[in-house]
């Protein structure tokens, strides 16, 4: 164990996922020339360093203070004042982290094509990397004081009480570390450990062959990935739909037993490390970095899946609007209406902001700061990354990337990231800076509540049904997504997993017969699932390159119902209690437990009933939906 990386882009990581937006149509300017893009749509990187002259002596900085951190080895039982002035030295170089990594890395992401930037990035990448083996002595050494005795160092010296809830961390997963010798040892494996993944990576991304298929109109697609999913999207013919998934999905198939010989791997590795490490299950050790309780896990899945029932309405509602005989997996991406409302990046960033009004005038204010210029990267440009992210520069406050096209999927996106945004700017102007990061499993929670609040301002602004109906399929939509298909991916985790821990083999006919028992299980009647369908778990890379992940969506998707709900529901006071909860916990950054934090806004995760509001916010919504179809016929 070392100290915590900060930079690394966890939340990114997540947003890639939620707001992935694909086939950008034509953004507004008409430019894809970001030299002809007006400059308050465009990043403004001067607040971090003036010029590539200051980032170099950022660089030389960085390096010199590393260098003084690592004379430190050896001295932290000397006391108080030695345990201070390595975490003060460490603070020192994270601040520095973030300014010579987001430098690069936000240039590099306006225009990727440019290989100045990119090995200038590489170059900071190397300097971690240096780092991270320089202060491997830390932890290590830190906690061969007794806990009792830095207790007491941290009671009497008030300058250490910033980093106590860091400090005692490393105490409470102490536990789990083992002696020097063990510790060797299972660093040596540390390399190999990665071989499931990078043989996943190459199978499903440099061997694959994705076949061409012709459609009724005579035309021949080739079935990647991208080209898959835009055919779902957009084409009318549901014959044309069978025969793609069919095809795509059954490249996958074919070398089936080669992702099951991986998948298996993985989850030996994953039961070989719990076990060296002491734990009972590889969902304990997965879980215990964040001090999460086994139960959260399995009371989300065993909720959910009782919870099908909304999820089966609303795929037979699509299937009754959409006129299909049968309604199958590859039917569901297909609009039932298609509207041409368009929502010009002006427009959206004022509904956002309007909608969020009762968060109050103080976030609103932050919030019309942070996109009043220089800090919101709108429109696509050439060599531009996809997608969208807020990435956070402590001191300095966040940045967002967005490739906004005026679709209604775009103005979400601007609300989602807009709410990680604004967690960012709370968590930072309110925390020192070793608790200024929040985890992954707090950070949807802000993103999500955002979105919430866009759905209601935009349906309070609309009579249309047509419209109405869209938002709440949005939403929907979102639901299906981010917590029934996240639970579901759980919940293969979780039975492949334990067949390991049982001893029983794992093998494509296994992984095959729990995925397709887990769509008979979600889907029930509502969906005539094709058998090719079973072979799906293969093509999900966050089960191979990150295993216990996505149920993280989930319940940042349940806190964040339940939360709206507080505040939007009850007695003003009570809402306006919930309100102020929910502000301290977009304050309260990485201060706490993530479960602990949520738990002092108001949120209980053990508890059956916090997964049930999303069951039933899915139900109220599904049934809105129903209300503004038959007003639409
Ligand atoms: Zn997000």
């Amino acid at each position: 164990m070392t100290l915590a990386h900060k930079t690394t882009a966890t939340v990114l990581v997540l947003c890639t996922l939620i707001a992935f937006t694909p086939a950008a149509s034509a953004a507004k300017p008409q430019t894809r020339n970001r030299a002809e893009i007006p400059a308050d749509v465009r990043w403004d990187f001067s607040p971090i360093y003036p010029n590539w002259q200051a980032w170099e002596a950022g660089m030389v900085e960085i390096e010199a203070k590393m260098e003084a951190f690592a004379k430190l080895k050896g001295s932290l039982a000397q006391g108080p004042a030695a345990v201070l002035r390595a975490y003060q030295g460490y603070d020192e170089i994270g601040k520095l982290q973030y300014l010579v990594y987001r430098y690069p890395q936000l240039q590099r992401d306006t225009d990727t094509r440019d290989q100045a930037v990119a090995a200038r990035f590489q170059r900071v990448g190397a300097v971690f990397a240096k780092f991270d083996t320089a202060t491997s002595w830390f932890t290590p050494e830190l906690l061969k004081v007794p806990q009792a005795t830095m207790e007491k160092w941290i009671a009497d010296t008030p300058a250490l009480s910033p980093y106590r809830f860091t400090i005692l961390d490393n105490y409470r997963q102490q536990k789990h570390v083992l002696d020097e010798a063990g510790e060797r040892l299972l660093s040596l494996a540390s390399q190999f450990n990665r071989t499931p993944q990078a043989t996943y990576q190459e199978l499903s991304t440099s061997d694959i062959k994705f076949p061409s298929i012709t459609l009724a109109d005579g035309k021949e697609v080739t079935l990647s990935p991208g080209n898959y999913s835009a055919l779902l999207e957009s084409n009318p013919n549901q014959a044309d739909r069978a025969r793609a998934a069919a095809a795509h999905i059954g490249t996958y198939g074919a070398t089936a037993n080669t992702y099951a010989a991986i998948y298996n791997s993985l989850a030996q590795r994953d039961w070989f490390m719990a076990q060296a490490r002491n734990f009972p299950t590889t969902l304990d050790a997965a879980l215990d970095g964040n001090n999460i309780p086994r139960p959260v896990v399995e009371t989300l899945v065993e909720t959910t899946r009782a919870g099908t029932a909304p999820l089966q309405r609303y795929l037979k509602l699509k299937k009754k609007l959409l006129g299909l005989q049968e309604f199958h997996l590859y039917d569901n991406f297909v609009p039932v209406f298609r509207s041409d409302k368009t929502y010009p990046y002006e427009q959206a960033r004022d509904a956002v902001l309007a909608s969020v009004a009762p968060l109050g005038a103080d976030y609103v204010a932050k919030y019309r700061r942070f996109v009043a210029g220089g800090r919101v990267d709108v429109y696509e440009n050439e060599g531009k990354k996809s997608g969208a992210y807020s990435a956070g520069v402590y001191g300095v406050g966040p940045y967002l990337l967005l490739n906004h096209n005026d679709t209604l999927d775009s103005l979400f996106t601007l609300a989602h990231e807009g709410g990680h945004a604004m967690h960012t700017v709370l968590s930072y102007e309110t925390q020192p800076f070793v608790t200024a990061d929040y985890t992954i499993f707090v950070a949807e929670v802000a993103s999500t509540t955002n979105e919430r609040f866009l759905l209601e301002h935009l349906l309070k602004q609309t009579s249309d049904p047509k419209e109405r109906f869209l938002l709440l399929q949005h939403s929907v939509q979102e639901i299906v997504n981010t917590f029934y298909t996240q639970v579901m991916f759980a919940d293969f985790e979780l039975q492949a997993h334990r067949r390991v821990e049982k001893g029983e083999p794992v093998t494509t006919e296994v992984l095959n017969t729990i995925y397709a028992d887990l769509l008979k299980a979600y889907y029930g009647d509502a969906v005539t699932v094709d058998e090719f369908y079973k072979f799906t778990w293969s093509r999900i890379p966050h089960f191979f390159n990150t295993p216990y992940y996505v149920f993280q969506y989930a319940t940042c998707f349940a806190s964040s119902a339940q939360l709206f709900n507080a505040m939007n529901t009850g007695p003003q006071a009570e809402r306006q209690a919930a309100t102020e909860r929910y502000l301290t916990l977009l304050k309260s950054g990485g201060n706490d437990h993530p479960m602990a934090q949520l738990k002092k806004a108001g949120v209980d995760l053990t508890q059956r009933a916090t997964v049930q509001a999303v069951v039933e916010q899915m139900d109220a919504l599904v049934t809105r939906m129903q209300a503004e179809a038959a007003r639409v016929r």
